[in-house]
């Protein structure tokens, strides 16, 4: 019973979204693709502000390197939990806003906008302590040192940039 269970789960939920590209891109401003026969493939939209461009191409070659690295069948499977996402998705981010301190952005405001970013990105699956934490080991050299998470959901003071995969 729990076997049929696993494999209704499986053929329903899991294999769709390891064989298919598995996100939502309608209100996604960047992607990328790791396909099963070709390189990682980079995707700007023109909605990416030119301030944000290299940030965000920054955090999509980041992914770009592990899909190279893990290769398409583990990058698409670490991408099924809500974990495993914010193990890819931590380094890219935490290369985004590598990027806007080389650009010139203080490290006091490149790390709330990371937070920021990264906490919207996952609102609703993880909670952002563990966003934080993970955003943490990730890149200590921004987000570790003095800052305190005090548990409680911060007001965003703009509208998160949607970053797809
Ligand atoms: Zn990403």
């Amino acid at each position: 019973m729990l076997l049929l269970a696993v494999a209704a789960v499986a053929v329903g939920w899991f294999l769709p979204r390891l064989v298919l590209e598995t996100e939502i891109r309608a209100d996604a401003l960047a992607w990328t693709e790791c396909p099963w026969r070709s390189p990682a493939r980079v995707t700007l939209t023109r909605r990416v502000s030119p301030e944000d461009s290299l940030p965000v191409l920054a955090h999509e070659r980041e992914h770009a390197a592990q899909c190279d690295t893990l290769g398409p069948l583990r990058y698409r499977l670490r991408n099924l939990t809500a974990g495993g996402r914010m193990s890819l998705e931590a380094p890219a981010y935490c290369a985004g806003a590598r990027q806007r301190i080389r650009m010139g952005l203080s490290r006091a405001r490149a790390r709330e906008r990371l937070l920021d970013d990264a906490t919207s990105a996952f609102h609703g699956r993880l909670d952002a302590a563990d966003v934080v934490a993970a955003l943490t080991v990730a890149c200590p050299d921004i987000v570790g040192g003095t800052f305190a998470f005090h548990g409680r959901p911060r007001q965003l003071r703009r509208s998160p940039l949607v970053i797809s995969a």
